[in-house]
């Protein structure tokens, strides 16, 4: 039945249900890297859920799957606060649900004046922190529930593409992602079917089962790369822009994604994400839609977030593959 056609019954009968699988398929995707559905099935359920929790407020819950981020931290890890918390990303589907949400933004701000974005490549890994003290690496940790994650510090160290030392004596965290290559994914995947060990079922859950290890010297063995691409504290860095804060993690010798792009306008949009999903094949890594984030940091601010999500940053889908990718024979490009 359509959401806007349910009655409060039955919004009532079905919400229950609705949630507990959401929040099981959650749980085996998060906390054991190991989805039993494809994406797009756990996008379509999640997406129900939000549409009967708006048209009907009153259910709405506080455990809700809705209401918050990834899963639990796994417990044989050491824990870490997030002092600033590690949030999720709204996302949309379409050209138009995005432009529609960049002017429920404008509206929210009473401006009329489209801002400017950076728009980025939406990485599929997992997100990472990186602490640094006086210029050096102090902790890695995982997302986890957005406000305690794990402490991966030792196995951080082990990823060639994190620096152990800044060249500058900075106090900063900065975050991005974690991921691993496609080819690596198929050579390890190759490796354990050979083995006879259940193999990942795909990029992003090699790469959170590989980071999430008690022992570091696995975690070394399974060539995890980077992208870092934001910066909590901006002030920080003397920054006013995310693009700027992206050049300056470049300076600083961190790993940045190189097709971020400053734009003002829908067709500007629009020609990127055109040219993205063409591209997106090509790239050796894997990417599971754009991210759009208002370039200005202090309007991000300013923005704020919610329980879950930021206001200011929206991630727009790729509808989902209709064939597993192909990742022999061709050229990759960073
Ligand atoms: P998300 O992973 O879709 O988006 C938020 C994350 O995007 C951030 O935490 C960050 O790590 C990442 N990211 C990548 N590139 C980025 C960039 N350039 N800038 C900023 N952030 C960037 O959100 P989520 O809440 O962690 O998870 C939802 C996703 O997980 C959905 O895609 C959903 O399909 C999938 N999921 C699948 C299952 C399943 O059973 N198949 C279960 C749960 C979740």
């Amino acid at each position: 039945i359509p959401v806007a056609q349910l009655t409060l019954d039955q919004a009532k009968k079905e919400i229950a249900p609705l949630r507990k699988q959401i929040a099981q398929w959650g749980k085996e995707y998060y906390e054991q890297d190991s989805p039993t559905v494809e994406d797009y099935v756990y996008d379509r359920q999640y997406q129900r859920l939000v549409q009967i929790e708006q048209r009907f407020p009153e259910l709405q819950t506080p455990d809700s799957p809705t209401q918050q981020v990834g899963g639990e931290a796994e417990s044989q890890l050491t824990k870490v606060r997030h002092e600033i918390p590690m949030l999720s990303m709204g996302d949309v589907f379409s050209i138009e649900e995005l432009m529609d949400f960049n002017h429920r933004q404008q509206e929210n701000r009473d401006v009329d004046v489209e801002p400017e974005y950076n728009l980025e490549l939406k990485i599929d890994g997992l997100s990472l922190s990186l602490v640094y003290e006086n210029g050096k690496l102090v902790q890695g940790s995982t997302r986890g529930n957005g406000n305690i994650g794990e402490d991966v510090t030792e196995n951080v160290k082990t990823i060639k593409s994190v620096p152990r030392e800044l060249p500058e004596p900075l106090s900063v965290e900065f975050r991005g992602e974690c991921y691993m290559p496609k080819e690596s994914f198929a050579k390890l995947n190759a490796q354990r079917e050979a083995d006879g060990q259940p193999i990942f079922a795909n990029p992003r859950n090699a790469a959170a089962g590989s980071l999430r290890q008690l022992d570091p010297t696995v975690t070394a063995k399974r060539d995890l790369d980077t992208f870092m691409y934001y910066v909590p504290e901006y002030q920080k860095l003397g920054v006013t822009t995310q693009s700027e804060a992206l050049d300056k993690m470049r300076e600083l010798g961190f790993k940045v994604n190189p097709h971020n792009r400053v734009v003002h306008n829908r067709q500007e949009i629009e020609d990127y994400i055109n040219e993205y999903t063409a591209k997106r094949d090509q790239l050796a890594y894997g990417i599971d839609g754009i991210v759009e984030k208002v370039n200005d940091l202090e309007t991000e601010e300013a923005l704020g977030n919610t329980v879950k999500v930021p206001r200011w940053e929206i991630a727009y889908k790729f509808p989902p593959e209709e064939q597993p990718t192909v990742v022999r024979d061709i050229e990759w490009t960073v």
